[in-house]
C-alpha cells in the first residue's frame, strides 16, 4: 500500500469555524503571542493563559470536521495515511482519521508541569486554575508553546520522508520547525498544497499548487487520487 503523508495547519479548520492565526481577524490580531502562547507567559500570569486555552477549548468543541477532514478519511480506503498536524483541534481524530500525530499537542487535554509524561484528558472545556496532577504539580494546557521544543518532531521528519505522496493543506508554513518538515520529502515524490494563499515554494520539486480552500480543494484532489491506478 502506498503511503500517503497529509501535513495540516489551522487552515484546514478554518471553515469549521475555528479562527488561524494570521489570516486577518486571526487569533493574534486579538492576542498578543507572549502574553499567552509561551511558557514565561504561563509562569507569569497561569490565570490568563489558562482562560485564553479554555476559550479556544470552548470553540473547538463547537467546532465539527468539514469536508476536508472527512475526504482525508476516505483517502485511508486505498492507502496508508498519516496525518500530522500542526492544529491542536480534534477534528481529524472525530471525522475519523486513524493515524493523527499532534505536532503542536492538544487543546482537549492537560499535563503535570513537572512530569509531561503525566497527561489527562479533559471532560469539559473548562481547566480549573487549581488541580495538581497525580504527584502534586499544578497542570498546563499539552500544548507545545512558542519557545518549546517539538517533540514528535524527528518521528514527524520520518514520516515525510518514508512518504510516497505528500499533501499540505492550510499552512503559511511561517512556523518553525514544522515548517520545515516539508523539505524531507523524496524529491520524486508528488506534493501538492492547498491553500488559497499558498505562496510558492522554492526547490520543492514535483510540487502542484492548488489555491482554494480546503472544504472544496481537499475532496476534488482525493477523488482523484482515489481514482489513479
Ligand atoms: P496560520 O494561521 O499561520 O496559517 C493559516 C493558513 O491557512 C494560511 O496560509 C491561510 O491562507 C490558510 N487558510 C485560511 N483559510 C483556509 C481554508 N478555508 N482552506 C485552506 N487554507 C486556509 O496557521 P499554521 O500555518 O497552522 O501555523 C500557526 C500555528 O497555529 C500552528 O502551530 C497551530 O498550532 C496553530 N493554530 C491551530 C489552530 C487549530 O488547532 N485549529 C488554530 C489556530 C492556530
Amino acid at each position: 500500500m502506498q503511503r500517503v503523508v497529509v501535513f495540516t495547519g489551522a487552515g484546514i479548520s478554518a471553515e469549521s469555524g475555528i479562527n488561524t492565526f494570521r489570516d486577518s481577524g486571526g487569533l493574534w490580531e486579538k492576542y498578543d503571542i507572549s502574553e499567552v502562547a509561551t511558557p514565561e507567559a504561563f509562569a507569569r500570569n497561569p490565570k490568563l493563559v489558562i482562560d485564553f486555552y479554555n476559550a479556544r477549548r470552548k470553540q473547538v468543541l463547537e467546532a465539527k470536521p468539514n469536508a476536508a477532514h472527512h475526504a482525508l478519511v476516505k483517502l485511508e480506503n486505498k492507502f496508508k495515511v498519516q496525518i500530522i498536524t500542526q492544529n491542536i483541534d480534534d477534528l481529524h481524530e472525530r471525522a475519523g482519521s486513524k493515524n493523527v500525530m499532534h505536532l503542536h499537542g492538544e487543546i482537549r487535554k492537560v499535563r503535570s508541569t513537572r512530569f509531561p509524561e503525566l497527561v489527562y484528558e479533559l471532560d469539559n472545556a473548562e481547566q480549573p486554575y487549581d488541580t495538581v496532577c497525580e504527584r502534586g504539580f499544578p497542570l498546563r494546557p499539552h500544548i507545545v508553546w512558542f519557545g518549546e521544543m517539538v517533540p514528535l518532531m524527528e518521528l514527524a521528519v520520518e514520516h515525510v520522508a518514508s512518504a510516497d505522496i505528500f499533501i499540505i493543506i492550510g499552512t503559511s508554513l511561517e512556523v518553525y520547525p514544522a515548517a520545515s518538515l516539508i523539505h524531507y520529502a523524496e524529491t520524486s515524490v508528488p506534493k501538492f498544497y492547498i491553500d488559497p494563499n499558498a505562496r510558492s515554494i522554492e526547490k520543492l520539486p514535483e510540487l502542484t499548487i492548488i489555491r482554494e480552500q480546503a472544504g472544496t480543494g481537499t475532496p476534488a484532489l482525493i477523488e482523484q487520487l482515489l481514482k489513479t491506478e
